[in-house]
């Protein structure tokens, strides 16, 4: 079947296209509807079903090739590299289960994971799966304030944690900034599970932490049978930026994952079990959760977990992996190729990456000379692919499982299977006909593996999500524009969110951050167009005494003071790559910040429609702070 009649008949037929790839994942009692659409915009997958996520990850594969590799843990930063079967990961997972039961977890509860890229991550994560529980996974390079948000907000009964995580070769401790974060929290966990890597010292908390070494000693030989859940049960919570403050905890299912996972990785990542998978990504970010731990497993693939920089040892490190599991598909980010393209390619060049068939890179937009210099250096198909932390899985891309459509530069493809894409005018909601700007929309029903709602708000997932236009359409909150042959391009976010180095920040959050600096009057933070990470946050803040930066040691010293700041709160992910100082923010007579021109202006474009601006010279400001 050619992709467009595949494509066709998942939008037509949903319920027949998608009962038959639901036979891809093991089901304990068959689902009653394929679909229940009642209540719009809550979608509910194979309603009546049961499965488990960790049982088609680890434990149907033990049956038929129990001794192949699952996962493979290689830290080029303690210079460790372990593979695990699927019997011997079935094995951790299950002490990982026992472990957590016996603190006291069980189904519906929610344990949170603040890790470094280890193997017990990986454990944990499948561990909650297997009985039920409801893991969030909040990224190792968050800050206190970050995890205090997000730990009020799952209320987990269990925080599962180590003492340290390392980045080339500088130790980052985590035991602080956890111990700082439930400090900050309202809700208190009742115990904090720690891997002991010995590379910091911990404080411990007497009856609140716990050893995992000494408590896996006690579960040796545990045997924790799967928890069967009803489909639509949630398995896991994971937050994102948005344009408020107040990150959203997108929450998904478990059978429409696992069948949107066993799907994509058939017909769009061409997986086969057996194969090995590497995917660059970290298991904080939603790439990580569904195409380092979960799709490939569910693939029956073994996956590479990667703890280290792509350039150290040197900038032949990733593709010593290739070679040496003979890695068949790999997954990264347009960044970290910009940061080889850097690097001499005699890296790359001496390893035999024969075992490689394609790239896939998603996360931003993927320019053109970055995309031609690594299919070149490769030689194997470079496939861009767009999707959100709310998917879960690509909505655009081109699936070379399906059938062989060509790729073409710049653009991240056409709509997946299941997504009915639209493009709409911003200001009539009118659809757009070719070649014109619009926001990327997707109709209802969401298909399987897109976030059931924002946890614990549903009202917050309706308003910030569906209310966007006349008609009930998911927003993306990206503009885009599709050619006459129905190609897609995506030309960035309509909202105040920025993305750096793939990762997705919130400029709001960045704000609130900064304003908390006790010489912060006012500021604005946008994202700025960089050659490497795609785009960089830039602060302009209004200072209460502004005597502070009148030179311009000055003005370094109270810079380095507010990104401290910054890093202390949200951690370096969130910092700024500037702090200017100025006087006067360009704003609107109505008092809104004019960010989308002081954006333009930051990267020598014209600053757009003036008309509402309440005083021009706020422009000249940002200019002068800019040529400062
Ligand atoms: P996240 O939820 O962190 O994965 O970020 C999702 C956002 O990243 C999207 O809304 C886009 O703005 C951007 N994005 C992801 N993948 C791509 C891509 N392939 N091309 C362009 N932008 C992308």
């Amino acid at each position: 079947m050619n992709f467009a009649d595949f494509y066709q008949h998942s939008v037509d037929h949903p319920e027949q296209f998608w009962d038959q790839e639901a036979k891809r994942i093991d089901w304990r009692q068959p689902y009653s509807k394929v679909l229940d659409y009642s209540k719009p915009p809550f979608t509910k997958w194979f309603a009546g079903g049961t499965t488990n996520l960790c049982h088609n990850a680890v434990d149907r594969w033990v049956q038929t090739q129990g001794d192949k590799p699952a996962l493979i843990a290689i830290s080029t930063e303690t210079n460790s590299e372990k593979v695990y079967s699927f019997r011997e990961l079935q094995s951790e997972v299950m002490r990982a289960a026992a472990m957590m039961q016996s603190l006291g977890v069980g189904r519906g509860d929610r344990v949170l994971i603040y890790m470094p890229m280890i193997a017990e991550a990986a454990f944990a994560m499948l561990a909650c799966a297997r009985i039920g529980a409801i893991h969030s996974v909040v990224f190792g390079g968050f800050a206190a304030n970050s995890l205090a948000t997000r730990i009020d907000d799952a209320k987990p009964v269990l925080i599962v944690s180590a003492d340290a995580g390392s980045r080339g070769g500088k130790v980052v401790e985590y035991k602080p900034l956890l111990d700082e974060a439930i400090r900050l929290a309202q809700h208190k966990p009742a115990h904090v599970l720690l891997v002991d890597r010995g590379l910091a010292g911990m404080q411990i908390t007497e009856g609140r932490d716990v050893d995992y070494a000494a408590l896996r000693d006690r579960h040796m030989q545990a045997q924790v049978p799967v928890t069967w859940l009803e489909s639509n049960e949630t398995s896991y919570i994971l937050y994102t930026s948005g344009t408020t403050g107040k990150p959203k905890g997108v929450q998904r299912d478990v059978g429409g994952y696992a069948v949107a996972l066993a799907a994509s990785m058939k017909h769009i990542f061409c997986g086969n079990p057996g194969e090995t998978y590497f995917s660059t990504s970290d298991i904080g970010w939603v790439v990580g959760h569904s195409y380092i731990v979960y799709g490939p497993l569910i693939a029956g693939m073994a996956t590479v977990m990667y703890e280290g920089l792509p350039i150290r040892p040197d900038a032949g490190i990733w593709w010593s992996i290739v070679e040496k599991y003979r890695v068949t598909r790999m997954f990264s980010a347009p960044t970290a190729v910009r940061v080889l393209k850097k690097q001499p390619t005699e890296f790359m060049r001496k390893h035999d990456l024969s075992s490689l068939k394609a790239l896939y890179l998603a996360g931003e937009p993927l320019d053109e000379p970055t995309s031609s210099w690594i299919a070149n250096e490769l030689g194997v198909p470079v496939i861009d692919n767009y999707w959100q932390t709310e998917t879960g899985w690509p909505i655009l891309s081109v699936a070379k499982g399906v059938d062989d459509k060509p790729t073409r530069l710049g653009s991240p493809g056409v709509p997946m299977f299941g997504y009915k894409v639209k493009l709409l005018n911003e200001s009539t909601g009118a659809e757009c006909g070719p070649n014109e700007k619009g926001v990327v929309v997707i109709e209802g029903p969401l298909p399987p593996g897109c976030m059931q709602t924002v946890y614990g708000d549903d009202e917050r997932f309706v308003k910030t999500y569906w209310s966007n236009f006349r008609e009930p359409v998911y927003s993306t909150f990206d503009w885009g524009i599709r050619d006459a042959d129905g190609y897609y391009f995506i030309l960035g976010r309509t909202d105040d969110v920025i993305n750096v180095a793939g990762h997705r920040l919130g400029t709001r959050e960045i704000e609130e951050s900064i304003s908390s600096h006790p010489n912060v009057s006012e500021v604005a933070v946008v994202g700025v167009e960089d050659k490497i990470k795609g785009q960089v946050a830039v602060a302009f803040a209004i200072l209460k005494n502004a005597d502070a930066a009148a030179t311009p040691e000055g003005r370094k010293a109270l810079e380095a003071e507010v990104m401290a700041v910054v890093d202390k709160q949200l951690g370096a992910v969130g910092r700024p790559a500037r702090v200017h100082f100025v006087s006067l923010l360009p704003k609107t007579r109505s008092g809104k910040l004019l960010r989308r021109s002081i954006q333009a202006i930051c990267e020598g474009r014209d600053p757009g429609d003036l008309t509402t601006i309440e005083d021009p010279s706020s422009l000249q400001q940002i200019r002068a702070a800019l040529a400062d």
